[in-house]
């Protein structure tokens, strides 16, 4: 039974840069402690640490792919071993390369799917190993619209991320009866290096709320499911102005 006295520990995975950053400081803010993962800004994800320190709370920075399943399970352990638990884990980590289908070459193809959506499994599998034993945990992964509504130009990262919808709804229905929430949170356009070279301000218009999203919009749904939405699971939570109702 976890009482108040237990230091809470989160994991985001991709947590250098963009939302999985402001997943970071937003879960530090809410009093977790936070491990993340990074791909190869080494310096973006120190700059992380020291803010999560800024704030009081404990940071750990690993380097791990996310579509490498020994290193999910190695950042999933290390995260236990230097913070003692982990009741929180971000899928976050997610790539893009964008293409026609008819010029996609399977490259292209299997790099989204290994990140965006083996990547998700691999570190679920390991969190949800730890959260088994503790009988208590809350896992978010995020997809998008575009798993959600298809795009064109995106089959390998609309496939990949409408995966992800599947695995949250199937893994919150195996995890429930041990007390782990499994949810989803879906962004529409969010301003961050990802979508940087998009239209921005043509998209905006397009969007009910009439702007482009910051990645706190989608922290703060994150961090909802993750601390208090204590009677919510195998949802999908859109973040998107509006754009997909
Ligand atoms: P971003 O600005 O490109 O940041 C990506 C983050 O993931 C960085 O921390 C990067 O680390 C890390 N990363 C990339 N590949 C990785 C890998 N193989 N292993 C581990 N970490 C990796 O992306 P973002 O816009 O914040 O997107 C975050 C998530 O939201 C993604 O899953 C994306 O699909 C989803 N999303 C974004 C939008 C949007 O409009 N931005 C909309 C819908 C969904 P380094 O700093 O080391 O490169």
């Amino acid at each position: 039974m976890m009482t108040d006295a237990v230091q809470k520990v989160a994991l985001v995975t991709g947590g250098s840069r963009g939302i999985g950053k402001a997943c970071v400081l937003d879960l530090a803010a809410a009093g977790y402690n936070v491990a993340f993962s990074y791909a190869r800004n080494a310096e973006a994800a120190q700059e992380v640490v020291k803010a999560v320190e800024a704030l009081g709370r404990k940071a750990l920075a690993v380097q791990a792919d996310a579509a490498d399943g020994n290193a999910a399970q190695a950042l999933v352990d290390r995260t236990v071993a230097d913070l003692g638990r982990l009741d929180g884990l971000v899928n976050n980590a997610g790539i893009t390369k964008d293409g026609l289908l008819m010029r996609m070459s399977n490259d292209d193809w299997q790099s989204v799917m290994d990140t965006n959506l083996s990547g998700v499994f691999y570190t679920l599998r390991a969190a949800a190993k730890v959260m088994m034993k503790q009988r208590s945990g809350s896992i978010v992964n995020i997809t998008s619209i575009s798993g959600v509504y298809g795009n064109a130009g995106q089959a390998n990262y609309s496939a990949s991320k409408a995966g992800v919808i599947g695995l949250t709804k199937s893994a919150s229905k195996e995890l429930a009866a041990r007390n782990i929430r499994v949810n989803a949170v879906a962004p529409g356009f969010i301003a961050t290096d990802m979508t940087h070279d998009l239209p921005l301000d043509t998209i905006a218009e397009r969007i009910p709320l009439k702007r482009l999203g910051e990645a706190q919009d989608v922290a703060k749904a994150v961090t909802f499911l993750i601390t208090c939405g204590d009677y919510v699971t195998g949802q999908v939570l859109q973040v998107d102005g509006g754009l997909v109702i």
